[in-house]
């Protein structure tokens, strides 16, 4: 089977709640926008899973009917590199999490690992990667498949650049590699520019991780806005005095043969996601008839 950019919402479009749908019905819905792919938000969970577990299973059974795949954006309360007691509920919060991403088959939990808080960068770091190496380890024992994917941060003072994201990939069993595109270009002030600066950013991980974790990362995609701390909100993809720009990342997923998972933040979550995906076509097809004689 040929692997493919996927695309999807960062959580159940608002127009699918207005015309009354449940969640087992968001694949199909999806599937009729011709979208693939949809990021189930927990956000806001604490220590237990708060979705039933016959509910999470009815979506898992719709997304594989309707060829969605499923992520799960797990708890923003965590933090791995605060004091102990705090990196234990967040180490519970992350279970809760992967056990319910494990319900619905989602192929991966994503999350956001915490805060340098009054710690040295490398201490809070290393205090970070600890706990992951703990919590990896419970979700074996637990049978968990779900993979963990910690985030790349928008923010200075959140641990998740791009290298310590790529540092806990490699340490760390069972993790699946997660871009956020808007952060990068926010943390590092407007750094999106060109279709070099997303090609560094690829080639980068594929000599840390290989081409194949290079080829199926795992994105999130929106236009942001930033201040010298970084993230500040995120932004249509139409708003042109925003960054980045979706049809430089297709070039670079074009040249890279990649097939990531493309989850769209957009405050209009389908209506992008469709947008980036006809960009991506629109690239494809222009390789492609440059081939043909
Ligand atoms: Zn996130």
């Amino acid at each position: 089977m040929s692997e493919h950019t996927r695309f999807g919402p960062a959580g159940v479009p608002p127009m699918f709640r207005v015309m009354g749908a449940d969640l087992p019905d968001v694949p199909r819905l999806l599937r009729a926008e011709g979208l693939d792919a949809l990021e189930y938000e927990a956000v806001r969970w604490g220590p237990k899973p708060q979705i039933r577990r016959e509910n999470a299973e009815k979506l898992g059974s719709a997304a594989k009917e309707n060829d969605v795949r499923l992520s799960l954006h797990g708890s923003y309360f965590i933090n791995l590199s605060g004091k102990r007691e705090v990196v234990e509920a967040s180490k519970r919060r992350l279970i809760a999490s992967a056990t319910a991403a494990d319900w619905m088959g989602a192929y991966v939990m994503v999350f956001h690992t915490g805060f340098y808080g009054r710690f040295e960068k490398d201490f809070a770091f290393k205090t970070c990667l600890n706990a992951l190496k703990e919590v990896s380890a419970e979700m074996r024992s637990l049978g968990l498949r779900v993979k963990l994917g910690p985030e790349t941060m928008g923010r200075k003072f959140q641990v998740g650049s791009l290298d310590e994201i790529l540092t806990l990939n490699q340490e760390i069993e069972d993790t699946q590699l997660v871009v956020d595109w808007a952060h990068l270009h926010a943390l590092h002030q407007g750094s999106l520019k060109k279709v070099e600066d997303f090609r560094a950013i690829a080639e980068k991980v594929e000599e840390k991780l290989g081409t194949e974790a290079m080829r199926s990362m795992h994105c999130h995609f929106s236009k942001i806005e930033f201040t010298a701390q970084g993230e500040k909100r995120h932004h249509t993809l139409d708003e042109e005095k925003f960054g980045p720009d979706f049809r430089m990342l297709a070039e670079v997923i074009a040249y890279f043969q990649m097939h990531p998972t493309m989850i769209c933040e957009s405050p209009i979550l389908d209506v992008d996601a469709r947008k980036m995906q006809e960009t991506m076509k629109q690239v494809l097809d222009s390789k492609q008839s440059k081939v043909d004689p």
